[in-house]
């Protein structure tokens, strides 16, 4: 038994905020949620519990992380699902969705078992895999996709790459929709990629490197909200960057299809101009312009924008010690988020509760399920503080590779416990 006690409910599922504001005790027995309460209201039922001090702290469903890679198997040099998901735990995440492209890559069943029965033996965290879309995620034949929804995948991409073919998408599409999986997709068209390693513009033209027009990304937007209203299947774009992508996922939802999107922190805090000639800065979809940033913040705070994702994508230092040009794209991502999506709220630009929604409700229904705070729901909850001050240190992550463009940077506001089915995982 485990009682949350005293803390403040951000439950934008539950509708908790500041209207009805006093203060909550929240009790957990065995993996759920049993009671809840005004603070100091549950009386003998919360006796013999352990009490978590949640005074002055936010509690909110457990985060959700949609994208992420784990590089287990095949990249344990980089992260293990191990070190990856105590990343994840003291982010505050209680769930991720590792992307298929490890080594193998997980395109059937035994590989999705393979990471289950690893993740049930060593992760902190709830791990929920996402299954390639084709074979080897090389955009030919289509993978095994309902023996890995029997085996336990909770979607379905070939993210690293698109999707590669609109035929293939169709395909793949037609199949998600009769197993109501969602299809996520790197939106890329690859003919503009070639080579690139930043987003074109002035910036790129000033460094010398090869850049990649937004269009890039919008155009294989267009094209998978097109094929998804074709199919009627649940469309969610990864890692949304250009406002003029934004704009095609605004303009579909105004038409009632069910196409969805995320975003994540590096790209709603950094732009083309942080760009030098340092690897950390590299990733895909690239930092975008001054003035995609911004839309992509409209769109986090007007509701366009469904969750923030981190993309955590791990490099061990031998990779990403070389040349821009050469060096892999990827960050890491898992205990910079919240803190990051603060400084969004401490600066107005998003309210509190719309942030909670982001990290819990809204990723919980990109994948159909429900998240919130209630009785007899999971006992998943992550608990933060708004005001905690600290600075981030690569060298001090729980991850294995130290990839991340925001070492050393000091953020007021953090995680302060993670809760997995009634357990505290994570406590700072
Ligand atoms: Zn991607
Ligand atoms: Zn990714």
């Amino acid at each position: 038994m485990l009682l949350i006690s005293n803390g403040r409910l951000r439950d934008p599922a539950s509708g908790a905020d500041s209207v009805n504001d006093a203060p909550r005790d929240i009790l957990l027995v065995g993996d759920r949620i049993a009671a809840i309460a005004l603070h100091g209201q549950l009386g003998a039922r919360a006796n013999d519990a352990e009490i978590f001090d949640a005074t002055n702290l936010i509690v909110a469903p457990g985060f959700i992380d949609l994208h992420c890679h784990l590089r287990e198997p095949g990249g344990e040099s980089s992260e293990t699902i191990e070190s990856g998901t105590r990343a994840a735990a003291r982010g505050g995440f209680t769930a991720v969705c590792p992307m298929p492209n490890t080594r193998p890559v997980n395109d059937n069943a035994s590989v999705t078992r393979s990471i289950l029965e690893r993740a049930a033996a060593v992760s902190p965290v709830r791990v929920w895999p996402i299954g390639a879309a084709s074979v080897g995620s090389k955009g030919e034949a289509l993978s095994e996709i309902a023996a890995m929804k029997q085996a336990g995948i909770v979607a379905v991409s070939d993210d690293g790459r698109p999707i590669a073919t609109a035929k293939l998408l169709r395909q793949v599409m037609e199949y998600c929709r009769a197993l109501d999986l969602p299809v996520i997709d790197h939106c890329e068209d690859s003919s503009l990629f070639a080579g690139a390693v930043m987003r074109e513009g002035k910036q790129s033209v000033r460094l010398g490197l090869r850049g990649m027009p937004a269009a890039t990304e919008s155009l294989a937007v267009a094209r998978d909200v097109q094929i998804g209203e074709l199919t009627n299947c649940r469309l969610h774009i990864a890692h949304l960057s250009a406002r003029g992508s934004l704009e095609l996922v605004r303009a579909a939802k105004a038409n009632g299809l069910p196409v969805t999107c995320e975003i994540t922190p590096h790209h709603f805090t950094l732009t083309d101009e942080d760009v030098q000639y340092d690897t950390r800065y590299k990733m895909n979809p690239p930092l975008a312009s001054r003035e995609d940033r911004d839309a992509l913040i409209a769109g986090l705070a007007d509701g366009t924008v469904d969750a923030i994702a981190t993309d955590h994508a791990p490099h061990e230092p031998a990779l990403k010690d070389v040349e821009f040009d050469r060096a892999p794209f990827g960050v890491t991502g898992f205990e910079t988020a919240l803190g990051l999506a603060l400084e969004l709220v401490h600066a107005g630009k998003i309210s509190l509760l719309r942030m909670v929604e982001l990290f819990t409700s809204g990723p919980a229904r990109v994948l159909g399920i429900e998240r919130r705070i209630a009785e007899n729901e999971p006992g998943d909850l992550t608990i933060f503080s708004t005001e905690h001050k600290w600075t981030f240190r690569a060298e001090e992550s729980a991850s294995k590779s130290r990839n991340s463009p925001f070492d050393g940077r000091s953020f007021r506001g953090a995680p302060m416990a993670t809760i997995v089915a009634g357990r505290i995982v994570f406590r700072r």
